[in-house]
């Protein structure tokens, strides 16, 4: 059993205790209170109220009205308990002030006579109904208000929270705890410094966790409020400056030679020009990698906008120099694309590419430690323990959200600190990007090569399936190719495949004269690129398929995608799909079935009608999603923002983002004794990520 709190410990210590060294938790609430993630005593103090009813106008017994949520306070004059024919219990609580009596009454309750004695002043919160008798309030919330008991209310007479809840745990019991650890809270070190405090008027730390839970107004409700949002944001903004802080001092990077022979007979080699925006970048990206500190640098473009040829020239700069570079893509499909696409823009040079996947021959292997290949190209199979280079100078990561920091971490450890590029085609607002990304730097390729005639997006309903069909059939003809991509079926691979053997079976009736393929999750991987090449190929004419595609494959020649069940889509996944027609010199048609059933779903059909762009899109699924998570998955290692509402905390976001970094580049170890608090924040919301910062 855990110590129960008393007296002063470290701060830490406290707020991280656990729940049951609070008075009166035993281990069988605790167990409850776990089931809604509250494990620690900062957890219960931050399991903020969902809603609050003002209890606060208290009146006279003889003013209340039948129907009106009223309380009242008065002395106890009877307290009766019987049983009806049916033997239930019902308990029956007459209290009376100088104006009337007004009885309160509860069902099968019989435990709480034991809590009235008569003569004892009470306080009775609820909806008042009519009994002959006179007024009565079934179940009422109470406080024993009488010298002696617990002086201050906490479900009558002020602004009481009402609490998020599961079975087996009250707003009632909720109350008394919180109330029990905002004792424990009021000397616990403010993680905001007083600078900051002062400088965006926030109220004290501990003031706005009782303010919150227990509002003495609706005024100071908002403002402690905005003091949480402001911390927890601002709180997440110095760690991620502290990361960054870290690896700019600590890290010696590779000082890459500047571009040779190799980059002038690549670009030379490719049958078009960059982009202006993809030139950019190659300035930003090359004069990283020149740098003595390791590259850290995060690659934002749409699909299709030219990111993949960017990344080849960031590993032809590390080969030219005499080391090796890696890409690690998320999907076997994927690696195997780049694979072929890179082999093909880099057929006639000196250089050496393969790939490693789960089945990659122990020769190969070899050579890569040996040094023998300059340009290696895989999946997670190249974190494996057997993957050694001699000499990695560059690792790309490609949608680098599809895996977890300590995935990207891995591929790193690889070389001796070798700059990281990590590419990323899910467009996210720049003060998002800034949030989630504050510890990496920044480049966006924001234009398409030019050329590109862009794509159609058409919400279709079954009705228009012949139409639709018949327009595939036409496209064909004229020798384009069509995906159909089935509806996604959570936790089901083997669910969806079939789904995608039924949809190409049916289409195979339909068009006896072309040629379709299937592709799903549960095939082989030799059978999935199978069926991908044929698709380059142009020997298969419509691809069914299940989302396996969703990232990265390029088939130019394909000119319309089919989505069915399109409203189980999320708008990123959309965006995706939509990114993989339309990347020839034709339009492309871009057909959602769908039958939205919730005002979201059809607000993102709309969205992905509207906007064609991924910037303003992503924009507008927070607007429809309207909060929250922004890191989404626990391995993601970050602390994620529970309070604050993304889309609406933008300015908030920005200012706090600024003032976190000032303090980190003033403080970058966060020693000086106003940080305390703030240290101690960061170290309990970071944990692991950052505990370098906290071994002394
Ligand atoms: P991403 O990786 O961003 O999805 P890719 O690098 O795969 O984009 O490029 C998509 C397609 O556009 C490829 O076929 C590529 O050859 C072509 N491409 C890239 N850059 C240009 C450019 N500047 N002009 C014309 N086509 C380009
Ligand atoms: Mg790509």
């Amino acid at each position: 059993m855990a110590e129960k709190i008393a007296g002063k410990k470290e701060n830490l210590e406290r707020l991280g205790a656990p729940v049951t060294s609070l008075w009166g938790v035993g281990t069988a609430y605790a167990a409850k209170l776990s089931s809604v993630g509250i494990e620690t005593i900062a957890d219960l103090l931050f399991y903020f109220p969902r809603k609050y009813l003002d209890r606060s106008n208290v009146v006279h017994i003889g003013e209340v009205k039948v129907g009106e949520e009223v309380t009242v306070i008065g002395r106890v004059s009877k307290v009766e308990s019987r049983r009806t024919k049916t033997h239930k219990s019902i308990l029956t609580v007459t209290i009376f002030d100088e104006t009337g009596y007004l009885d309160g009454v509860w069902f099968n309750q019989d435990y709480l006579k034991e809590k009235f004695r008569e003569g004892m002043e009470v306080a009775f919160s609820g909806k008042v109904e009519a009994r002959y008798g006179g007024p009565q309030i079934i179940n009422p919330s109470f406080d024993i208000t009488s010298e002696g008991r617990e002086s201050d209310p906490l479900h009558t007479q002020i602004i009481v929270p009402i609490y998020p809840l599961t079975s087996g745990i009250t707003s009632a019991g909720l109350r008394k705890n919180v109330k029990r650890a905002l004792a424990v809270v009021k000397d616990v070190e403010d993680p905001l410094p007083e600078g900051i405090r002062e400088r965006f008027k926030l109220m004290p730390f501990a003031q706005s966790l009782r303010q919150i839970h227990f509002p003495d107004s609706p005024s100071s409700l908002k403002k402690a409020l905005y003091r949480a949002r402001f911390e927890e944001v601002f709180v997440l903004e110095v760690g991620l400056a502290l990361m960054k802080k870290k690896h700019e001092m600590s890290s010696k990077g590779i000082t890459h030679s500047p571009p040779g022979k190799l980059i002038s007979r690549f670009l030379e080699s490719l049958p078009f020009e960059l982009t202006k925006s993809q030139r950019r970048v190659w300035e930003e990206i090359s004069a990283d990698m020149q740098r003595g500190v390791a590259m850290n640098r995060l690659l934002q473009g749409e699909v299709g906008s030219g990111k993949t040829v960017v990344a080849v020239m960031a590993l032809l700069l590390a080969v030219e120099g005499g080391y090796q570079g890696a890409i690690m893509a998320p999907t076997e499909v994927l690696a195997q694309q780049h694979f072929r696409r890179v082999s093909e823009m880099l057929s006639g040079m000196p250089v050496r590419v393969e790939l490693v996947t789960g089945g990659t021959p122990r020769e190969i292997l070899d050579e890569i430690k040996h040094g023998e290949v300059e340009i290696v190209i895989g999946t997670h199979a190249l974190i494996q323990r057997n993957v050694h280079f001699k000499k990695l100078g560059v690792a790309v990561v490609d949608e680098q959200h599809r895996f977890g920091v300590s995935q990207r971490v891995e591929l790193g450890s690889k070389g001796v600190s070798p700059d990281m590029l990590y590419m990323s085609a899910t467009p996210i607002p720049r003060t998002l990007a800034l949030t989630l990304y504050g510890n990496l730097d920044m480049s966006v390729i924001s234009e398409l090569p030019p050329g590109r005639k862009g794509v159609v997006t058409v919400v279709a309903d079954e009705g228009e399936r012949e139409g639709v069909l018949a327009m595939v059939a036409r496209e064909i003809r004229e020798g384009k190719q069509a995906f159909v991509i089935c509806p996604l079926i959570e936790e089901s691979e083997k669910l969806e495949a079939a789904a995608a053997k039924e949809e190409a079976d049916k289409l195979k009736a339909i068009f006896p004269n072309f040629s379709i393929g299937l592709l799903h999750g549960q095939m082989k991987s030799e059978q999935k690129a199978e069926v991908m090449k044929g698709f380059e190929a142009g020997e298969i004419d419509i691809l069914i398929s299940t989302v396996v595609v969703e990232v990265g494959v390029d088939i130019p020649n394909a000119s319309v995608m089919i989505v069915e069940n399109a409203d189980r889509f999320g708008l990123a996944g959309l965006h995706q799909l939509r990114g993989r027609i339309g990347r020839g010199k034709e339009r492309g048609i871009f057909v959602l079935f769908s039958n939205p059933t919730t005002d979201e779903a059809k607000a993102r059909m709309e969205a992905i009608k509207r906007y064609s762009d991924g910037f303003s899109l992503a924009e507008a699924d927070l607007r429809i999603r309207g909060e929250g998570s922004i890191f989404g998955t626990r391995q993601s290692g970050m602390p994620d923002l529970k309070l604050t509402r993304v889309p609406r905390s933008f300015d908030l976001i920005k200012v706090a983002r600024e003032a976190a970094f000032t303090l980190v580049d003033d403080d970058p170890f966060l020693s000086r004794k106003e940080h305390e608090g703030l240290r101690e924040e960061v170290s309990r919301r970071f944990g692991e990520s950052l505990s370098w910062l906290f071994r002394t």
